[in-house]
């Protein structure tokens, strides 16, 4: 290799140029995206891309940083190529087999929190269904340290994911796993549902991006016609798996909360049904209490 040769593979000079092939194929957070790859290429910190940006890369790692660039450049989303994500105190794994847990599922976790810190003690026992990476059982866990958690999902190859991470983070001891649907009756009554199912209306899929649309798993995704498929079950099995006084939060879609709320009013046993909006002032939350 010439020394101009050797110019050409620097940090900075491939941070360069991948950062425009990638914006040419419609990635927004190019150079980001770009530093985030290499340095997973790399096996070091983004930082050092910076500390160190005349490093020269070796064949190996031009060869891995060029697949992972090509992969992102056909639409697999960063997450999936950087294996992990982090979900407010977590570091969870992500694969194909599982939604990429969101920031607006994050907000749904830290309302959960704010309110049962504000009204008395943790739950003992709560469910969260559809758990997918198990991002919201393991983020839960890891603020009660007395909770029992059951994390249901209708994926074996999610619930394995799932298993996985709760290992990683230390708190596999506090969450059963359970291959089932919504409402799914174990060891119930609990005193907390919680869940973030598919809501993705029928209508609404082909406006999805296709980062999610054609690399996200549509079984985490397709809610039906309306979107409310899954949201009109886990409502109507509330009551059956709920404690009195158990409350239920759900993630739903931003054009579902007057269907989510009318669900909530008409079903018997649920009291304060209410919709709530996220950081951008969407209507993305849906809670509701069992009466005493
Ligand atoms: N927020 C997701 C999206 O549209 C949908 C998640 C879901 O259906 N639970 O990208």
């Amino acid at each position: 290799m010439t020394s101009s040769e050797s110019g050409e593979w620097t940090v900075r000079h491939v941070l360069a140029w991948t950062t425009g092939y990638l914006r040419n194929g419609g990635v927004e957070a190019a150079r980001f995206e770009a530093e985030c790859l290499l340095s997973h290429a790399l096996g070091e910190d983004r930082l050092q891309l910076y500390l160190d940006p005349d490093r020269v890369l070796s064949e190996t790692e031009r060869t891995r940083y060029r697949t992972l660039i090509q992969r992102r450049r056909r639409g697999t989303p960063l997450a999936y190529l950087l294996e992990y994500v982090p979900f407010r105190d977590a570091t969870l794994r992500v694969d194909p087999s599982v939604l990429i847990p969101r920031p607006e599922t994050e907000e749904l976790v830290e309302a959960v929190i704010r309110d049962v810190a504000t009204s008395g003690t943790p739950p003992h026992r709560v469910i969260d269904f559809g758990t997918g990476s198990g991002a919201i059982a393991i983020a839960l866990a890891l603020v009660w340290s007395d909770t029992a958690f059951v994390a249901v999902d209708r994926s074996p190859e999610a619930l394995a994911l799932a298993q996985a991470n709760a290992e990683r983070n230390g708190v596999d001891d506090r969450i059963s796993f359970v291959c089932g649907d919504w409402g799914e009756a174990l060891q119930a009554p609990v005193d907390l549902i919680v869940a973030n199912p598919p809501y993705v209306a029928t209508d609404a899929w082909a406006d999805l991006p296709p980062d999610v649309r054609d690399h996200e798993p549509a079984l985490a995704l397709a809610g039906g016609p309306r979107g409310t498929d899954a949201l009109a079950q886990l409502v109507a099995h509330a009551p059956r798996l709920l404690a009195p006084e158990g409350r239920l939060y759900l993630e739903i879609g931003a054009e579902q909360g007057a269907i989510v709320n009318d669900l909530l009013m008409q079903t018997e046993g649920l009291i304060d049904g209410t919709i709530r909006t996220d950081r951008a002032g969407r209507p993305r939350f849906a809670c509701a209490r069992m009466g005493a």
